[in-house]
């Protein structure tokens, strides 16, 4: 087992400061925040703080690198490609730099760090090879009319990301968007800046024109609210919670009707059929719920399990949870880091106590792991009700909770009674029934015998109140461009 004392290495963190126009720039007030380790809780160094002022340099740089002259609009597409292209390269290049600085902010183990650094590559890479191949339609008119439609680029994009895949998050949405030739103002999560800003440099060095790509540290009330409520900001894209993106669509609908894209929050049903193979199914259980230390938007957060293979499903799951090797993330067989932070490893542990007051069985977990940092023992609670707060509300924590049932139709109906509808997940050696349920779960993705299986080319997103848009993916395209139509009359 390794250790929970992290021994993080001595890391020069080059880039602490407001990234616009391809230059480093102080923050117009002159504050600074502190960035934390989650592993230690001790201090890694200040950044400077964006505010509105900083936001409005921001957006005069990127309007600037949209004009209809500039270089960026000039570029022929598939060289905006070949720089998305460079840029991925670069990614990869660092790798090792990058992957110990994400797992310094974020507290995520370094492979996992690696993983979503390589995923970033390739969607950065996917997304450059539809550079050239976003088209319009041609459209029957009159005899004498020629009507087509232009997918144009929006313009300047606010992206609002949050703290759980600090570069993924970034590459999600930087993807799409330079693939049809917007420009950007992202703005990381204030606990987790580092990454963005070192990724900024690379931008820089792949060769981007000043203002294509502008990152602005800050925290979401002033520097996240001032991009979403911005009159000149085209569009606004966030991933975060309800709450948040609530405000978002209401600062975007009072200030300029910005485009609004929303990839919010989640509690996904996995569902375990009597029929599963019991080993592969409280495996893929296991990974839905503590990926990430489960700050997952679609974490499988209700894992419904038929009666018949119940008592097993919850003694072999108990025996894995055990295992997990919870610790210092920088150790290589460390499978959990810490959470994020004091305020999220707070929470989760006031959703283990009402869980328990509420009646649900604790069979681990639940308490801290080590004596500093947030590292939370993987949880697992049977007996859980519907209506419990920890079946209804997301925890993004180590948290399982397991439900039981014994009617199909029922549980389709029990899985769909939430608010939410990002994810799901069946497992079932029966196709039709896996089908049936593809077919019936709402959500804006469904992994039959399998769980949280995202890849850059299928679509991303959630349905209700799980956000609206999609990312990834051809759909992920139709965030970032206008259709314009053109109608010619042939006299
Ligand atoms: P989480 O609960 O995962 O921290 P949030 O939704 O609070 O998620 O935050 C996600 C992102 O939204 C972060 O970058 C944060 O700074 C930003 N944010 C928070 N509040 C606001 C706000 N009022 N307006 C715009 N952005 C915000």
């Amino acid at each position: 087992m390794s250790s929970i004392d992290s021994k993080p290495p001595k890391l020069d963190i080059k880039y602490t400061q407001i990234f616009i126009n391809n230059e480093w720039h102080k923050a117009v007030k002159g504050k600074t925040f502190p960035v934390i380790n989650p592993s230690t809780g001790e201090e890694i160094c200040q950044v400077e703080e964006a505010t509105r002022a900083d936001v409005d340099k921001a957006v005069e740089a990127a309007r600037k690198a949209f004009d209809v002259e500039s270089p960026w609009r000039k570029l022929e597409p598939a060289a905006r490609g070949n720089l998305m292209r460079k840029f991925a390269q670069l990614l990869r290049r660092d790798i090792g730099y990058l992957s110990q600085l994400e797992t310094l902010n974020n507290g995520k183990a370094v492979e996992d760090s690696k993983g979503d650094i390589y995923a970033s590559a390739d969607c950065i890479e996917y997304y450059a090879g539809w550079t050239d191949k976003i088209v319009g339609e041609t459209i029957p008119g009159a005899h004498d009319q020629m009507i087509f439609t232009r997918h144009e680029p929006i313009g300047v994009c606010g992206q609002i990301i949050p703290w759980n895949y600090p570069i993924m998050m970034m590459a999600w949405k930087l993807g799409p968007a330079l693939a049809c030739g917007n420009v950007i103002i992202l703005k990381p999560a204030e606990q987790t800046p580092l990454s963005a800003l070192y990724c900024a440099s690379l931008i820089k060095e792949a060769g981007f024109p000043p203002g294509v790509v502008n990152v602005i540290p800050g925290d979401g009330p002033e520097c996240g609210n001032a991009v979403a409520a911005h009159e000149h900001i085209d569009k606004v894209a966030f991933t975060g919670s309800v709450e948040i993106g609530k405000k978002i669509q209401e600062a975007a609908a009072k200030s300029n009707l910005k485009r609004v894209s929303l990839e919010l929050g989640g509690k996904s049903p996995l569902i375990i059929c009597e029929d599963a193979d019991i080993d592969y199914a409280v495996s893929v259980a296991h990974r839905a719920i503590f990926t990430n230390a489960a700050q997952n938007c679609t974490a499988g957060s209700r894992t419904f399990v038929h009666a018949k293979i119940y008592d097993e499903f919850i003694a072999k799951s108990v025996e894995l949870a055990k295992n997990r090797v919870v610790g210092d993330p920088f150790d290589p067989m460390t499978e959990q880091g810490p959470q994020i932070n004091e305020s999220q490893f707070k929470k989760i542990l006031g959703y283990v106590e009402s869980g328990k007051k509420d009646g649900a069985k604790l069979e681990c977990g639940g308490e801290r792991a080590g004596s500093k940092g947030y590292f939370i023992r993987p949880t697992i609670f049977s007996g859980v009700k519907d209506d419990m707060q920890i079946a209804r509300e997301e925890i993004f924590g180590p948290v399982m909770s397991v439900l039981k049932f014994d009617s199909y139709d029922d549980v389709i109906k029990r899985a769909n009674g939430t608010n939410f509808g990002l994810g799901a997940g069946v497992i079932t050696k029966d196709l039709t029934r896996g089908m049936t349920f593809a077919q019936r779960l709402q959500a804006g993705s469904v992994w039959v015998n399998d769980y949280d299986a995202v890849c850059n080319q299928a679509p991303f997103g959630g349905f209700k109140q799980s956000g609206h848009g999609r990312e990834l993916g051809k759909y992920g395209l139709e965030a970032y461009y206008e259709v314009k139509t053109v109608v010619v009359k042939l006299v």
